[in-house]
């Protein structure tokens, strides 16, 4: 089975990771904070902070920004479900914004209607997380520019997208919100097996996120409500956890790092190559904006319906028989019937909903070979026909 996605592991990298084991610190040692250095400088953000994995970040982000009891969160229907939950896992409630029928992230008409719709009824969201589906930013001029005149937080889910850029520069430079998350998942664009990361311009948010990272304790003396028991006295000043990142993922995400670019070019050119080869099918692939550049996490084709005689489901079916190993991202969270439990039913979002019922992740991936691409394109072109 050709796997939709796969990390890319070099002897490089595992050289890093034995170094770290070797060494004097397995966890929250020098090599996180390098890796934590390496990633802001990629991006051309001030601080970035490691955790455990991208949904801890999520968490961490939305706690730091005050997210609680009584607030909403507004987030993609077309996401992994982690975008939502961040918002349940503070007590607040969450709602979400229709997607661009062409590009498939969040529509900034839609965002700017339900804004004024919430701004009349006094139910404004606390915060936006726009969602940087398949690697390609969401539209963030507007979304920022629209959140600033509401006085909405802004928090980009770059989980799918460490790698691209928005307007000639990196995602994650958070010039047009407050952080934004990346996931190590060994899936997306480099990986640390699990691991996630909040990077943000704001020195607060870093100093909230990485206390929140280790139990909401402190050791500065001026955060303390007591004076000092001595050298070893630390204090917990709010409720934290235990999300912290070892040294040896920082190691291999480190490592992974070095290489980011050419895996982002790998992908590029294998999105080109599948591009030109379905140019005559009944497929669309996302639209691409042009004032960015996907980091590729994922290929989508759109099949039309209509003019194919089976079903999306027997044709995911048929490719897997084939030995391609397709996927569907993402079923719109709101479908859930998790979800609905709040009130979400189908014909909530509709882009949302007809996207679904007709995408199909191909592979893709730095290690895909041409000959392995080409297998996959004359599968999907003789299921099709
Ligand atoms: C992968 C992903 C996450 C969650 O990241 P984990 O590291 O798996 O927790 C959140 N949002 C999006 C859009 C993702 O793709």
């Amino acid at each position: 089975m050709i796997p939709y996605g796969r990390q890319n592991i070099t002897a490089g990298d595992v050289k890093a990771v034995s170094a770290v084991l070797g060494s004097d610190w397995i966890t929250q040692g020098p090599a996180i904070e390098q890796f934590e250095r390496a990633v802001a400088d990629y991006c051309g953000a001030e601080y970035a902070v490691a955790v455990s994995n991208g949904t801890a970040a999520l968490h961490l982000a939305a706690l730091a920004l005050d997210l609680g009891p009584g607030d909403q969160l507004w987030t993609s229907p077309i996401t992994f479900l982690a975008s939502a939950n961040c918002a349940l896992y503070c007590g607040a409630k969450v709602d979400f914004v229709d997607v661009d029928p062409a590009t498939i992230t969040m529509d900034p008409v839609a965002l700017d209607q339900k804004l004024a719709e919430a701004a009349n009824h006094n139910e404004l969201p606390a915060i936006i997380i726009p969602v940087h589906f398949a690697g390609q930013s969401c539209n963030m001029e507007t979304i920022k520019a629209l959140a600033d005149q509401y006085d909405v937080r802004v928090m980009e889910d770059a989980c799918q997208a460490l790698g691209g850029s928005y307007r000639m520069s990196k995602i994650g430079d958070c010039r047009h919100s407050d952080a934004a998350i990346f996931s190590f998942h060994p899936v997306k664009s480099i990986t640390t097996g699990e691991g996630g990361m909040v990077v943000t311009n704001d020195k607060k948010m870093c100093e909230r996120v990485k206390r929140l990272r280790s139990h909401g304790v402190t050791r500065s003396e001026e955060l303390m409500q007591e004076k000092t028991h001595g050298p070893w006295y630390y204090e917990q000043v709010e409720l934290g956890f235990n999300y912290r990142l070892t040294d040896i993922q920082a190691a291999l995400g480190k490592s992974q790092l070095d290489r980011l670019d050419s895996f982002v070019s790998r992908r590029a050119e294998l999105a080109a190559r599948y591009s030109r080869a379905f140019s005559d099918l009944p497929v669309t692939p996302l639209t691409q904006a042009a004032d960015q550049q996907s980091a590729w996490h994922l290929y989508v084709i759109q099949i039309d319906l209509a003019s194919v005689s089976l079903s999306r489901r027997e044709i995911f079916e048929a490719l897997r028989i084939a030995g391609i190993g397709v996927n569907v991202h993402h079923i719109p969270v709101h479908l859930q019937p998790f979800y609905s439990a709040f009130g979400f039913a189908p014909g909530d979002f509709p882009h949302a909903e007809n996207y679904y019922k007709r995408a199909i992740t191909l592979p893709l991936y730095k290690d895909l070979t041409d000959a392995q691409q080409d297998e996959v394109i004359a599968t999907v072109k003789a299921t099709l026909s």
